[in-house]
C-alpha cells in the first residue's frame, strides 16, 4: 500500500522504507508534488506532528504519516521543545542553538533532559500517534562528531559517552526517532 512519508528527508525515507519492506511503498512530499512548505506554527510537538500530517491528508487525500521531535530541558521549562531547530535564530545554525541551551544551563544544577518524537498517522481517515522518548542529560562541552543536532551535549542515561560519540546503529536502538518508528512499524504489520 501506498503511504506518504512528510517529510523529504531522503535519509529519514530510506531507513523507514527498508524496515517496513515491499508491503509498503512510501512516497515523500516531493513525490506527491507537495512543494509548499508545511507550517510548523503550534506550541507542541505533539500538535505540530498531528498538523503536518492533516495538512497532507486534507489536501492530497492520502494516507500518511509525520514526524515532529524536540529536545526538552527540565530546567529550562522544557525548551527548546518544539522551536528546538531555531532555538537561537531563523537561520537554525546547531552551534548557536547548542551555545544557547549550555549558556542558560551554566548555573543551573539539574541538567536533566530528554528528546521526544512523535509520529502521527491518519490511516482511512482514522488519527494515530506514537511517541518515542529518551531521557539523560546536557553536558557542558560539546563531545563527539557523529549524529546531528544537540547529540554532541545529549548524554543518555545510562552512558557515558554522548550520542554524538555513538555509531548511528548504537543510537537508533535506543533513540527517541527509533522508539517512535518501532511503535509505528509494529501498528502498521499488525493491522494492514
Ligand atoms: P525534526 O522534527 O526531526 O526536524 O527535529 C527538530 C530539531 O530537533 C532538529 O533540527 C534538531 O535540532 C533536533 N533533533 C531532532 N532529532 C535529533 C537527534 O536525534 N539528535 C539531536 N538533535 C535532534
Amino acid at each position: 500500500m501506498e503511504l506518504v512519508f512528510a517529510t523529504n528527508n531522503q535519509h529519514k525515507l530510506r531507513e523507514l522504507q527498508q524496515i517496513l519492506g515491499q508491503q509498503f511503498n512510501l512516497l515523500s512530499l516531493n513525490d506527491i508534488g507537495c512543494l509548499e512548505d508545511i507550517p510548523e506554527e503550534s506550541p507542541t510537538i505533539e500538535e505540530n506532528s498531528m498538523d503536518k500530517a492533516v495538512y497532507v491528508f486534507d489536501k492530497y487525500a492520502k494516507n500518511c504519516f509525520a514526524d515532529d521531535t524536540g529536545l526538552e530541558v527540565e530546567a529550562l521549562d522544557g525548551r527548546p521543545g518544539v522551536i528546538s531547530a531555531r532555538y537561537a535564530g531563523e537561520e537554525k545554525n546547531m552551534d548557536n542553538n547548542i551555545d544557547k541551551v549550555l549558556h542558560e544551563l551554566e548555573n543551573k544544577e539539574n541538567k536533566k533532559a530528554r528528546f521526544k518524537t512523535v509520529i502521527s498517522l491518519i490511516l482511512d481517515g482514522k488519527k494515530y500517534q506514537f511517541e518515542g522518548i529518551i531521557n539523560g542529560q546536557i553536558i557542558k562541552e560539546k563531545r563527539g562528531i557523529g549524529g546531528f543536532g544537540y547529540d554532541p551535549v545529549f548524554m543518555p542515561e545510562g552512558y557515558n559517552i554522548t550520542f554524538a560519540e555513538m555509531s548511528a546503529n548504537d543510537k537508533n536502538k535506543i533513540s527517541h526517532r527509533g522508539l517512535a518508528v518501532h511503535k509505528l512499524v509494529e501498528f502498521l504489520k499488525t493491522n494492514i
